[in-house]
Order: C-alpha cells, then structure tokens, then sequence
C-alpha cells in the first residue's frame, strides 16, 4: 500500500479507499480525481487550512488520486487521509503506519465527527490493521468488539502520534451494561386495559405487529409507548445492526442494549421515514430495525407513505435505489399503530355519544383496512374508562403489574425462542418465514381441524393463518409449553379478530 488508507461508504458498509498525493513543480493548484462528490472536492480548501495551521504552506500542482476510481466517494471523511497523503507527499510526516484513516476537518485543524466509523471499525477488523478515528467517534467505535482503534482531537495531535512524539491514544473497548433502563411511560400506571397489557405482552415476546384502537383519552397511545420498558435486551449481533444504522446516519450512540422506538408522525415524508433521497441515507423504518416503529392516529397517514411501508414491513429490509446506486438497509420493525374508532372519536364509546354518520363510518372503516393492516398480528379494542370504573381500580389498593415483571416474562420467552430458532440464525417467532412455519409450527390432528375450521369461519388467507400460527407460538412460549395447545391458538385467533 503506497497511498494513505481511507475509506467510503456504500450503504451500511465501509469500503477502502487509498489517497495517493503527488506534488510537481508549478503553479499552485490542487486537483481531486476518483469519482469524488462535491464535499470531497471541498475537502481540499478544509485540509489546506489545516494544515496552514500546522505551519506548513501547500506548493505546486498537487495532484490527490482516489482509488478504486470506479466506486464514487462521498462526504468530508476523507480529508484526513488526504492531508496525511500531503504531509508525506512534502516529506513532513515519514511514518504513516498501513491504516484507516477517517476524519473531517476544521479549518483549524480539529478532527470532526463523521458518519461511518461503526461500518469502519468492521473494515478495519476485517482488514486486520488499526484505525483512526476523531475522538468525537470514539464512542460508537469502542461498541465494536475486537478492533483496534486510536483517536486523536486534531491533525496535529494525530501527526505527534504517528511521528512519536506522543503516545497513540487507544479507543477503550466500551462496557454495556446487561440490564436495561427504565422506561418513563410504565405498565405500573395503566388501570384496567387487561386484554391490551396482556397482546402487548405477547407482542414484545414474539415481535408481533399490534393495532390498538380505541377513543381519544383510552390511553391507547400511553400503553404503545409503554412498550418500550418492556422489550427483550438486544442480542449482540442485533445491537451491531442497530449501531450500522446509526452510525451510518452519524447519529449518536450509547452502550446500551435498549431497542430502539422510534415515533413517526403523520406529517412525515416518505423519504424520512422509508430511506432513500439523494444521499441514499436509512429512514426511520430502519433506525427502528430490532425496535419498534410507532405510528399514532394511523388514519391520518398518507396512502402512499403506508403503502410504501407494506413491503419493509413484510422483507424486514428496504432497497431504496437513486442514479447514484442502489442500497439496502434492514427493517425487521416491531409495527405498532394506533387509531380511533371512527372520525369523531367516539364509536362504541360507554359516555360519549358518536357523531359520525353511516357514510363517515364506512369511510373510516376502509382507512383502517389499509395496506399494512393486512401485516398486522393483533388487533386490539382499548376501551375508554368511566369515572367509576377508574376510582374502582384506585379502591382495589392494588397496584397494577410493572413493567419491570412484565418484562422478565417477555425476556424468558424470548430466550426460548433464540434457543428454537439459532441454526436458523433468527431471534424471534415473527421472523420465522413461510416455509418453516410450515415445517416446524405443527399442531395435532385435532388442533388443526380446529384451525382449519376457524380459518374457514373468519375467512383467513394462508398469510393471515400463519400469523395465528406464528403468534400462538409466542403465546405457547409465555407459558413454557412445549407444544402450540388449543387455548394458544384461540387466544391467537381473538387478537386477528378483534377491530
Ligand atoms: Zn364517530
């Protein structure tokens, strides 16, 4: 390797980029070749101001060549590789170990945040050699086991190290804690709603999508929210996809096992939430990879934005695709909607009478059977309380479940689950695809008459049966049976038809 180790990215994934700087007698100019986008191009104005304050004067036609030159090169990363590649071009820094190199930076100097260390740290890993990155990355490299990593606050920092001066300054492998944090929205504070705690138990367990519909004040939104406190740690490999995505958008990270929860409101554009746009970045649906995506009051949604989630929702990843490439980015989303019962709000309401006209129902009734309403595997009426039935459940004295309790039952079914489904590299009954649910979700001869009999009477399609299936698995799981029994498949098939 001649030239400085550097990287872009492609998606989610680093891909090494080596700078060759070559200095001529001439005028002063400098020229970027290798398919570099415009803020590589203004990379040479940031590294010539750096290294001005380094006291060195760039002089003569300096010409920085980006290879492969077939793959194109995006953003300021690579403006530390470049600047190294001159200060060896002019013969100021002689040693420059074979590294990656990845940084942007200011005009005095200082090394700043960029996006891609995380898919960087793996290159490196995989490339057996160190990298070197702006503390400002430090924290998000230290989450990846098993690379060695160095960061540096500026360029001149950086040069000590490289030339001696001063010691290399490792990343420190982070910490993460097994236990999760609490969650401010708990199942503690929730009256009454036994059937919603108990599909959004089972939801988080299995990874289920869930509906939940109810009046305005039901508390519908308060128990979606509640989720999050009770969702299973990610797993190792899950918490590196969930660290792609993040870094990939140059977005902060924490050493934590916490899934994400991601909040989407009707307003927003369909690039934001599916991905894509002209720097082909990941939306919402992926930041809520291994989480759970939200979508409160479904029904204002815009058709073509819950359309265009039908097929990530089903894939569990997105392929968004510009004239610049196309990438694909991972979207095994736990879907959470919610919605009122009609226009006014009231259907079905115990006090408050609804407004809404034969028309208006049948109106709203066809929104609710949207494009992704066929994915979803519980369906739940959240009743609003009356006044009484509220002092009740105060009277009782009793508090309700926490979701500290909740969640440890969530965490063991899922144990039982990884456990199941490891030789096919799956961590969730949800995940499970079509023709093992075939091969391994098998009931008795009895139990599938009373399926198939159930199937016919509620009209389910085959994808709609195997989301029965999928689901009385987990519920079979929350209760440690061995086998998918009768009552599991039941309590399965009320959830699909409710709403
Ligand atoms: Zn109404």
């Amino acid at each position: 390797m001649s030239g400085i180790g550097g990287i872009t990215l492609k998606g989610m994934e680093a891909l090494p980029v080596e700078v060759e700087v070559e200095i001529t007698q001439g005028m002063f100019s400098v020229s970027i070749v290798g398919m570099a986008d415009t803020a590589v191009k203004e990379s040479r104005e940031r590294v010539r101001a750096a290294l001005r304050s380094l006291g060195r004067n760039l002089r003569g036609r300096i010409s920085v060549n980006l290879a492969p030159a077939d793959i194109p090169k995006e953003g300021a990363l690579l403006d530390l590789p470049i600047a190294l590649g001159m200060l060896k071009a002019t013969g100021d820094l002689t040693n420059c170990p074979r590294a990656l190199y990845m940084g942007e930076l200011a005009l005095d100097g200082r090394l700043r945040r960029v996006r891609g260390a995380v898919p960087a740290a793996f290159l490196a890993k995989k490339l057996n050699i160190p990298l070197y990155v702006p503390s400002e990355n430090s924290e998000e490299v230290a989450l990846v086991k098993g690379v060695e990593a160095y960061c540096a606050d500026s360029l001149a920092e950086l040069v000590e190290m490289l030339s001696g001066v001063e010691k290399p300054r490792p990343v420190i492998p982070a910490y993460i804690p097994e236990t999760l944090p609490n969650v401010d929205s708990d199942f503690e504070d929730i009256k009454g709603q036994l059937i919603a705690r108990r599909a959004a138990e089972i939801a988080a367990a299995g990874h289920h999508n869930l509906l939940l519909v109810g009046s305005p004040g039901s508390g519908k939104t308060l128990i979606a929210r509640s989720i999050a406190g009770i969702l299973p740690p990610l797993t190792d490999d899950e918490l590196v996809e969930t660290l792609l995505v993040r870094s990939t958008l140059g977005m902060e990270t924490k050493p934590t096992r916490e899934r994400p929860f991601r909040i989407v409101h009707f307003t927003a554009s369909t690039v934001s939430v599916c991905g894509g746009g002209n720097n082909l970045r990941p939306g919402e649906v992926s930041l809520a990879h291994r989480g759970v995506l939200f979508l409160d009051e479904y029904t204002e949604f815009r058709r073509d934005l819950t359309e265009s989630l039908r097929a990530p929702i089903e894939d569990g990843f997105i392929t968004v695709s510009r004239a610049t490439g196309t990438v694909t980015y991972p979207s095994r989303v736990l879907l959470i909607l919610a919605a009122n019962p009609c226009a006014c709000g009231y259907y079905g309401d115990p006090t408050t009478k609804c407004t809404c006209s034969a028309t208006d129902l049948e109106r709203y009734k066809r929104k609710l059977s949207g494009p992704i309403m066929d994915r979803i595997d519980l369906k739940i009426e959240v009743p609003r309380l009356t006044p009484e039935e509220l002092l009740s459940f105060d009277n009782r004295g009793k508090k309700p479940e926490s979701s500290a309790v909740i969640r440890e039952r969530v965490i063991k079914a899922r144990k039982i689950q990884q456990e199941r489904w490891k030789e096919f590299n799956l961590t969730c009954n949800a995940e499970l695809p079509e023709k093992l649910v075939k091969r391994y979700l098998t009931l008795s001869d009895e139990n599938r008459k009373f399926l198939a009999d159930m199937a016919e009477k509620f009209n389910l399609s085959g994808r709609g049966l195997s989301r029965v299936l999928k689901v009385s698995r987990t519920i079979a799981d929350l209760a440690g049976e061995e086998e998918i029994l009768k009552k599991h498949l039941a309590e399965a098939l009320m959830y699909r038809q409710n709403k």
